[in-house]
């Protein structure tokens, strides 16, 4: 089969859409653009087309899909029931990109919904997906136009990529404008609740519809996280090739400083870049940049949220082709949905499996260059003095976000040195599922960690709670965060070591001398 691009440019969307739509109406699969991302259309009644769908995507079956329609006058054709609150959103918000969770009807085939009694539901604001579903005139599912887990196709060249020759038509009406997937909003629970975040904000409905709905961090800490509400949550997402490794800077360091850092620390590897442009023009006044240094994408520093939610698939996908190994990629604290995707994007699939009978806890940070070698090396040497265990316990530590085979940074060494641990030979191993899973007690540094760990693996839950839980039992919320001093001067090390020390000898006391109740 041979794909055609149809260029909309500035040529009459009708004509040129007729074509494409009919193949659509079908049974034909049609990739075409909308304000978010670009997505596979397939006509929703037709269930052998939902079904190419899951193949040409690699999409796992209980992952349900979004059904598009061009307004609410078909509505009734995919949900029943409809609550009055549905009505307020969809006048505030609507076309645009926020999907709504509504109890399913009867003529939407089960593989839509996997299997679920509710649908989910989208009005596309994008001149091309508008006049297509017009046309097509029937409810149109369309997932993200990539292989599943890749980062979403926010061009029509991203299409192209991953399913050239694969699907009949790519309709290219240029780069998405707001190139994150749509908020998903759940009006079949109790409280509305925001399953997936995206542009529109728990605050931005508020502040447009008065509605009152739970925000995604809210929801997060409050959802039986056992069964993901949402059923694509569970999976990997967004993820480039290359590894991808978070910019953290705060206060104290900037983007270009811990830029500088991680590039010294990665001296042998192909790096790409994807950071806010005055970052860029500093770091290179700062250093000389070779050719090791690759960007493709930057963003603007001014709407910094907007701005790197619109390049980041891009830049994830030009930084790839480039052949680069390590993605570092600005954290930006506050942009949920832009946080959301890079965070999915980070997490790594390789394994790397412990085989070891005695008890395991597993200390998690973010680079396992700072803290959770600390941890483990501090609660190694302390259960070795205490003789009264039952159970021998053994730590040891991974990161979020790292690479394997860095050494602790030279404060680490030092103030465990100070008291006679010597950690100079421990290397960083990046967290995965199969050293989660080997674990029997999990601590991390913070809450956050905690929370996005708790939402990727729901069935380790139990499993996974901040350090000062398990030492202080504290409940999720009262939980303290041990801040990271990576790049901090060798005080600020010295006071996290104490920090951990005491913890962990309440941790110790906790696992080793159970409750008398
Ligand atoms: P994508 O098509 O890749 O943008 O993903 C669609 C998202 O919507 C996934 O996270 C799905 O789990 C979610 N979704 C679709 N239908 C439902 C549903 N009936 N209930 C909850 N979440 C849904
Ligand atoms: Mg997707």
């Amino acid at each position: 089969m041979k794909t055609e691009v149809i260029r909309l440019g500035k040529g009459n969307p009708e004509a040129l859409l007729r074509a494409p739509a009919l193949a659509l109406r079908r049974g034909e699969i049609v990739a075409f653009p909308t304000e978010t991302v670009y997505g596979l259309g397939a006509n929703a009644l037709i269930e052998s087309a939902v079904q190419e769908i899951f193949i040409l995507k690699g999409r796992p079956q209980d992952n349900p899909l979004i059904v598009h329609l061009p307004d609410k006058s078909r509505i009734d054709q995919v949900a029943i029931n409809i609550p009055p609150v549905f009505y307020k959103l969809y006048e505030s918000f609507c076309p645009g990109p926020l999907t709504f969770i509504l109890e399913k009807s009867d003529l939407i085939p089960d593989i839509v919904s996997a299997g679920l009694q509710t649908v989910a539901v989208r009005f596309p604001d994008q001149r091309a997906s508008q006049e297509l579903l017009r046309l097509a005139d029937v409810p149109v599912v369309a997932p993200s136009a990539n292989i599943s887990g890749r980062p979403s196709a926010t061009r029509a060249s991203h299409v192209l990529d991953d399913f050239k020759d694969r699907i009949p038509f790519i309709i290219d009406d240029g780069a998405t404008e707001l190139g994150v997937e749509s908020t998903v909003l759940d009006l079949c629970s109790p409280m509305p609740r925001i399953l997936r975040p995206g542009v529109i904000t728990a605050a931005d409905i508020k502040e447009r519809s008065g509605v009152e709905v739970q925000s995604y961090s809210e929801g997060l800490k409050k959802a039986d996280l056992r069964r993901p509400a949402s059923p694509g949550l569970k999976y990997r997402h967004y993820a480039p090739e290359a590894k991808v490794l978070q910019i953290c800077s705060d206060h104290e360091n900037s983007p270009d400083t811990v830029v500088l850092k991680m590039l010294e620390q990665l001296s042998d590897q192909k790096i790409g870049l994807f950071i806010n442009e005055r970052s860029w023009d500093i770091l290179k006044q700062r250093t000389d940049i070779d050719e090791r240094v690759i960007t493709e994408y930057l963003f603007s520093a001014e709407n910094s949220q907007e701005s790197a939610a619109h390049e980041l698939y891009a830049a994830f996908r030009a930084l790839d082709a480039c052949g680069v190994d390590v993605i570092l990629a600005e954290a930006i604290p506050g942009a949920e949905a832009y946080m959301n995707r890079l965070d999915k994007a980070c997490v790594s699939e390789s394994s790397d499996i412990p085989q070891d009978s005695v008890k395991n806890i597993l200390f998690v940070c973010t680079g396992n260059t700072c803290r959770s070698p600390m941890a483990a090396a501090l609660f190694n040497a302390y259960a070795e003095k205490q003789q009264s265990s039952e159970i021998t316990w053994r730590a040891i530590s991974a990161g979020m976000h790292t690479l394997d085979g860095l050494p602790a940074t030279d404060h680490s060494i030092s103030v465990l040195r100070e008291i006679d641990i010597d950690i100079s030979d421990h290397r960083s191993a990046q967290l995965t599922e199969e050293l989660l899973a080997e674990a029997d007690l999990i601590a991390v540094m913070t809450r956050t960690q905690r929370d996005v760990l708790q939402e990727m693996f729901p069935d380790l839950e139990d499993k996974i709670k901040t350090l000062s839980e398990w030492a202080l039992d504290l409940d999720a919320v009262s939980a303290v965060d041990i801040m990271d001093p990576f790049a901090q001067p060798e005080t600020v090390y010295r006071e996290t070591r104490d920090q951990l020390r005491k913890l962990i000898v309440s941790l110790w006391q906790k696992i080793n001398l159970p409750l008398s109740d």
